[in-house]
């Protein structure tokens, strides 16, 4: 059969229709470049946002016409973070669905593809219990071809339970892969050309393994394992939570060359009864405090990170503290948005939820403030090198585009390779990314 996979959501999300790409193509299927070519069609969900779950239902209805047509040979699989917290409602509102798979489950999708092919029951499948380990790669897995920069899941679920936040119900609790699997997945990847690598986890710095030595191994200790791999040349991870930066992560940063200069360091807001509200668990001293010491170790360090506004109960003197924290702080770039409730947190249930309107001023003028820090941050680099891994074509004609070691996006003229790493001068600053000329 030929299958199609439609990824929705986060970095998460695409390591695990990246795996099922594996699972499937190791079964024996062909990839198909689109929906209406395929006779599997996989929709790997998203459920961070009820708005992401009702495009899911409307893509599920253009799929089931498309079914019509095949009749029984067309196998219709929802998976992801949707499948494990909203089964019920899709077996209500989409009954055509054949397989409902939790973010837990995809190791098995092609046995269960299998069993609906030769069964030909018209039960939908649903399976949505497994514990998260046995979906990872075991070292003799076929790895389908990759590009040369990958995300890798080292941690997955979350013990935190911030207020607003459906994840700890959709990928459960905190689950840290051992450093062999980690490493042997590595090398594997590697040996297919991959040359930099984003560790990934819901708290990827709360990562806590199995060590070589069969010992306790922390995220710090995990990252000097990892800097030895031969053929590695970058290693980046995301997504950090504050209250799990250390002294150790800070040395990391200073004394392993492959590890990136950016990092990525939700605050969400920069008020102290905000944050309570949101059970963060940092105060915004706290979360200064270690910035200031990351900096300390690696002075060029470019931080990012995450800001919601409009969280139930925010004052506009809350708001002022949080573009206070952006302007003490100073982020090379940020992603920022309004809070919206999600049914099942317990900040949709908060009193003071803050008006529309309201919520939209203060994103614009959030959003000026990030925007004029990062073209700032940007406009310090005219003039210098940055090193620039080349991941695909640029908007204009024979011009390439990459990241920087600092997650800058970087576009050059031809005269570099796809897929190599080479030296940029920058000479212009457009908005968001920037412009240069490779020097030998
Ligand atoms: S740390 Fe908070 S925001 Fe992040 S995944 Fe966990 S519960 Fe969600």
């Amino acid at each position: 059969m030929r299958f199609f996979i439609k990824n929705y959501g986060c970095q998460m999300n695409s390591y695990d229709s990246q795996r099922i790409t594996d699972i499937l193509a190791h079964a024996g299927h062909e990839i198909a470049n689109s929906s209406e070519a395929a006779n599997i069609v996989v929709l790997n969900t998203c459920s961070i946002r009820e708005k992401v779950d009702e495009k899911i239902f409307s893509d599920l209805g253009r799929i089931r016409e498309m079914k019509k047509e095949y009749a029984k040979d067309f196998i219709i699989v929802v998976a992801g973070c949707m499948a494990q917290t909203r089964s019920s409602d899709i077996l209500r509102r989409a009954p055509y669905v054949d397989v409902i798979l939790g973010p837990h489950n995809i190791h098995q999708l092609a046995k269960i593809i299998d069993k609906i092919v030769n069964s030909k029951s018209s039960d939908v499948v649903m399976s949505t219990a497994a514990n998260v380990g046995s979906k990872f790669p075991q070292s003799s897995d076929m790895l389908f071809e990759r590009g040369v920069s990958e995300f890798i899941t080292i941690q997955e679920g979350c013990n935190n339970f911030c207020s607003y936040c459906i994840v700890p119900y959709t990928r459960g609790r905190e689950f840290s892969r051992s450093v062999l699997d980690i490493r042997t997945e590595i090398k594997n990847l590697v040996s297919l050309g991959v040359k930099e690598i984003t560790l990934l986890g819901q708290n990827v710095n709360s990562y806590e393994g199995v060590g070589l030595d069969g010992k306790r191994c922390s995220f710090s200790r995990l990252l000097f394992e990892l800097a030895n791999i031969s053929g590695l040349k970058r290693l980046c991870y995301m997504t950090s939570n504050p209250k799990d930066v250390n002294l150790d992560i800070a040395i990391a940063h200073k004394e392993i060359k492959i590890l990136t200069p950016s990092l990525h360091l939700p605050v969400q807001s920069g008020s102290d009864s905000v944050l309570k509200r949101m059970n963060r668990r940092y105060t915004t001293d706290e979360y200064a405090r270690r910035v200031e010491m990351l900096r300390a170790h690696r002075p060029d360090l470019a931080l990012s990170s995450d800001f919601i506004v409009g969280f139930p109960g925010e004052s506009d003197a809350d708001f002022q503290q949080t573009l206070e924290l952006v302007k003490n702080i100073g982020y090379a770039q940020a992603y920022s948005f309004k809070y919206s409730p999600r049914k099942g947190t317990a900040a949709a249930q908060m009193d003071n939820q803050i008006p529309e309107n309201v919520k939209s001023e203060r994103l614009r003028t959030l959003q000026n403030l990030l925007d004029n820090q990062q073209s700032r941050f940007n406009q310090n680099f005219i003039g210098q090198h940055v090193n620039v891994l080349f991941t695909k074509k640029g908007k204009h004609e024979k011009q390439l585009t990459g990241r920087s070691e600092y997650s800058q996006s970087v576009s050059v003229a031809t005269g570099v390779a796809m897929g190599t790493i080479a030296k940029v001068k920058i000479t212009e600053v457009a908005s968001h990314s920037l412009i240069g000329v490779v020097v030998p």
